[in-house]
C-alpha cells in the first residue's frame, strides 16, 4: 500500500480563502481583524515564524502589528505591553512568540493575555475550556491536525488514536481533541516502555516529539492515518518530521508530509482563531 498524502498546503489554501472571505465581510461592517505579534530577542527560528505569521495575515485581509523588543526587555515591560493590547479594540488576537528570554516567566505572560484574545490557545482558561468542552480558542497545531483528519472525512468515533508526546501545546490538547470526537486515546512519552506495542494498535498516530525517525514502518498498522507534527533537520540540514516518511508511506493509509503538512496548518488555524475572535467582538 502507498499512503495517500494529506496536503497541508492545499488544505491551508482552501481554509485561508474562507478566512479572507470572512475578513472581507467584517471589513464591510467596519471591522478589520487584527493580530498583534510580540517578539522578544533575536532567536532566528522565532524571527522566521513571526515573519510567516505576519505575512499570512497580510495575504488574507487581516491587519497585523509586529512588536519587536530587545532580549533585555523586562518582564514588567512585556506585561505592560500585553495589557495595552488587551485594551486595544483594533486588536483581536495577541500572540507572544515563544521561547522568551530566561528572565521572563513565559507562563505569567501567557496568563496576562485576555482569554478573549488568546488566539494561540495557551492560556489556562483556554486549556480548561478544551478540557471541559466549553467554547474557547484551541491551540493551533492540534487544531490543524484535526482539520487534516476532517479533510479526509475520517470518523474518529471508536477508533484507537495514539499521540506520541505530551506537551501542553501539542500532545495534551491533541489527545483531548481526539477524545472529544470519541476516539480511544493513548498518550505516549519518553517514559513509555514499548512505544511500538502501542503504535501497532493505532488507527491514528500523531507524532509530536521532535526527534527524527521516532516512528518507522514496522511500528505502523496497515492503513493507519499518520500525522507528523515534528520539525527536525536531517543530516543534510533539510526540514523533516518525526516519521520515517519513505518507509511509513508504504504501510499507512494516509500520511502528512514534512514540509507541507502540519506546519502550514498551524499558521492557518491562527488566522481562523483571529477571525473568530474578531467576529465575536463584532457580534
Ligand atoms: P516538547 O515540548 O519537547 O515535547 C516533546 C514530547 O515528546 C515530550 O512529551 C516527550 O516526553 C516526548 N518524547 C521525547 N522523546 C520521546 C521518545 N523517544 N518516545 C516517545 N516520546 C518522546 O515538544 P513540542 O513543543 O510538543 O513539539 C514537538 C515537535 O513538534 C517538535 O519537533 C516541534 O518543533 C514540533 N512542532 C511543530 C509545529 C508545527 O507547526 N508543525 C508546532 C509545534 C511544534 P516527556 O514529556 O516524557 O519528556
Amino acid at each position: 500500500m502507498t499512503a495517500q498524502i494529506i496536503d497541508g498546503n492545499a488544505l491551508s489554501r482552501q481554509l485561508r480563502t474562507e478566512v479572507a472571505k470572512r475578513a472581507a465581510a467584517l471589513k464591510a461592517r467596519g471591522v478589520t481583524p487584527g493580530l498583534a505579534v510580540i517578539l522578544v530577542g533575536d532567536n532566528p527560528a522565532s524571527q522566521v515564524y513571526v515573519r510567516n505569521k505576519v505575512k499570512a495575515c497580510e495575504d488574507n485581509g487581516l491587519h497585523s502589528v509586529l512588536e519587536k523588543y530587545e532580549a533585555t526587555m523586562s518582564e514588567a515591560e512585556l506585561l505592560a505591553r500585553v495589557e495595552a493590547l488587551n485594551n486595544d479594540p483594533s486588536i483581536h488576537g495577541i500572540l507572544v512568540q515563544l521561547p522568551l528570554p530566561a528572565h521572563i516567566d513565559a507562563q505569567k505572560v501567557i496568563e496576562a493575555i485576555s482569554p478573549a484574545k488568546d488566539v494561540d490557545g495557551f492560556h489556562i482558561a483556554s486549556a480548561g475550556a478544551l478540557m471541559t468542552g466549553m467554547p474557547g480558542f484551541q491551540p493551533c497545531t492540534p487544531y490543524g491536525c484535526m482539520k487534516m483528519l476532517d479533510s479526509i472525512g475520517y470518523d474518529l468515533r471508536g477508533k484507537h488514536a495514539v499521540v506520541i508526546g505530551r506537551s501542553n501545546i501539542v500532545g495534551k490538547p491533541m489527545a483531548l481533541m481526539l477524545l472529544s470526537r470519541s476516539a480511544t486515546v493513548t498518550i505516549c512519552h519518553s517514559a513509555t516502555t514499548d512505544l511500538k506495542a502501542q503504535t501497532l494498535q493505532a488507527d491514528v498516530i500523531v507524532a509530536a516529539v521532535g526527534k527524527r525517525n521516532v516512528l518507522t514502518a514496522d511500528m505502523v498498522k496497515s492503513g493507519a492515518v499518520v500525522i507528523d507534527v515534528g520539525m527536525n533537520r536531517n543530516d543534510e540540514g533539510k526540514l523533516c518530521g518525526d516519521v520515517d516518511f519513505d518507509g511509513v508511506k508504504e504501510v499507512a493509509g494516509y500520511i502528512t508530509p514534512v514540509p507541507g503538512g502540519v506546519g502550514p496548518m498551524t499558521i492557518t488555524m491562527l488566522l481562523v482563531n483571529t477571525i473568530e475572535s474578531a467576529e465575536r467582538a463584532a457580534a
